[in-house]
């Protein structure tokens, strides 16, 4: 995980809405559509609650200090959930973006939290291992004080530049201050495996851009709508951010899926190759160099981002908010674009994007799978119980019975894709990605639904924000005390 520069400038440049503005005017687009009393439209658009704190920690023979933020979006649901993200940018209102983002996202795939987000501006690049966990311990302190870090209240997750290791020392710092909490280890998703993690919660939000990505192409007139045809398969993809998120859902997209990815953007540059890069090697090429520069067998671009204009079927951008705005919009020739980021697209290029007929995946849908893992991650340390633990090997000796049964019956001539369905272990992992790809495919039917079914919305970002709305809506109109 890694730090960044200063997000959106060329957003700023061209007079684009911020980030927040951006998702306040796409959730009022949408809240125009419905007709909710008067009031609640605000209190399910605005921020519950926004915690600032500035704290110093003594490294070496120094004294540094720091800031940092947690917002509350919307508690209709507890705990909320969201990110952590270190980067020397954060700043209030990008958190409290993200934070809005996380409850609608949370609504759109059913998952029962409200939305929250932290960030702490910091470069992490410019600190060890061990200034990194002082720091670290010292925030969640801090949060811990005033209850933005709790099982049941409210649960963090990585984000920019940070990842499971941090995750675990936040575990650790809430473990140590409640000692008697049996469930401390809910208190904060994206830990290692071995700390409380889940199988598959490092790569969960990649895996769920490609399964949103495969549901799409299960749906013949969303292709078309498109000016695509066919599968993944052969699809030329471009991918910006080649971190946690862009690197797996572009290693899962060309090794399972067959989709060619074309060009990867980074911070130094771009790399382009027609005939397909392979991930795993350009991502070793990043870790070994810290950057794409070098890189053999693929023409290198130091005006990366340029390359985000470049020809393609599907552009994916994996790394900031407002990465597409007024300014690119115009020049963007892929067929789609699936946001892996939040917020890589301001709301002036969603018009433009629109208007010129690019089909988008939006932010709000198709990066839930982080969060739907973390949901999992939560109810198992609330369990204490590993998925599968108990009925994996009675569901493995009930197959192989009715497998042997089959085989008899067909004298042996049982299809290998079916035995090979029914000898699939049901292994935590493989739960998870049941339970995500389910999540994925589901979620993203409701809202084409929604799409098809009213003329009045214009799109699947609409839709999404019309069925986060919705949803949070007749949580608080039926349930919530008066
Ligand atoms: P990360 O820090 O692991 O990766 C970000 C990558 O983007 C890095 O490789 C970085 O070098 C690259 N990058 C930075 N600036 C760039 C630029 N100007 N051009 C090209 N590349 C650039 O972060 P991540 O966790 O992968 O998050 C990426 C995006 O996905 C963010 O918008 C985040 O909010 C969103 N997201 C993350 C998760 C998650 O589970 N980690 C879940 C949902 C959404």
């Amino acid at each position: 995980m890694t730090g960044h520069k200063k997000t959106g400038h060329e957003a700023v440049a061209h007079k684009d809405s911020s980030f927040l503005q951006s998702v306040d005017a796409m959730f009022n687009r949408a809240a125009a559509l419905l007709d909710l009393p008067a009031g609640l439209t605000e209190q399910i658009r605005l921020c519950n609650s926004v915690y600032e704190v500035r704290f110093s920690v003594r490294l070496g023979q120094g004294w540094r200090l720091f800031r940092g933020w947690r917002a509350t979006h919307s508690e209709h649901r507890l705990p909320v959930k969201g990110g952590i993200r270190y980067a020397p940018y954060a700043n209030q209102q990008e958190v409290e973006a993200l934070a809005a983002l996380m409850s609608y996202k949370c609504a759109v795939v059913d998952v029962p939290f409200g939305g929250s987000k932290g960030a702490l501006a910091i470069d992490p690049r410019e600190y060890s291992r061990e200034d990194l966990q002082l720091i670290t311990q010292r925030f969640a302190l801090e949060l811990d004080k005033r209850d933005y870090l709790s099982p049941a209240l409210n649960v963090p997750a990585p984000d920019i530049g940070t990842g499971a290791r941090e995750m675990a020392w936040i575990a650790e710092t809430y473990r140590t201050l409640h000692p008697d909490d049996i469930d401390a280890s809910a208190c904060v998703t994206g830990k290692p495996r071995q700390a409380g993690g889940i199988e598959g919660r490092v790569e969960a939000t990649g895996r769920g851009v490609q399964y949103g990505l495969q549901e799409f192409f299960r749906h013949p007139e969303d292709v078309a709508a498109a000016g695509l045809e066919g599968g993944l398969r052969g699809k030329r993809v471009i991918v910006q951010g080649l971190g946690n998120v862009g690197f797996h859902a572009a290693k899962f997209l060309e090794e399972e899926d067959g989709a060619k990815i074309v060009a990867v953007i980074e911070r130094d540059g771009a790399l382009l190759n027609d005939e397909g890069l392979s991930i795993r090697a350009v991502k070793a090429h990043l870790e070994e160099h810290g950057g794409l520069q070098g890189f053999d067998s693929a023409e290198f671009q130091s005006d990366g981002n340029t390359a985000l204009e470049n020809d393609c079927d599907i552009l994916i951008p994996a790394a900031l908010e407002a990465q597409i705005h007024s300014g690119n919009a115009p020049r963007i020739r892929a067929r789609m674009i699936a946001e892996a980021a939040n917020g890589p697209v301001t709301y002036e290029a969603d018009e433009i994007l629109r208007a010129a007929g690019k089909f988008i995946i939006p932010d709000v849908y198709l990066n839930a799978g982080g969060v739907t893992v973390s949901y999992f991650e939560w109810t198992k340390n609330l369990s204490h119980l590993r998925f599968g633990r108990m009925e994996r090997r009675m569901q493995a000796a009930r197959w192989e019975g009715e497998l042997a049964v089959l085989k008899k019956l067909l004298k042996d001539e049982v299809p290998e894709a079916i035995e090979k369905s029914m000898r699939r272990d049901q292994d935590e992992l493989n739960l998870v990605r049941s339970g995500l790809e389910d999540t994925m495919r589901e979620a993203y039917q409701h809202i084409r639904a929604l799409w098809c079914e009213r003329a009045d919305v214009p799109d699947l970002r609409t839709a999404a924000f019309l069925l986060a709305i919705s949803k949070i809506a007749d949580y608080y109109l039926n349930f919530a005390l008066r």
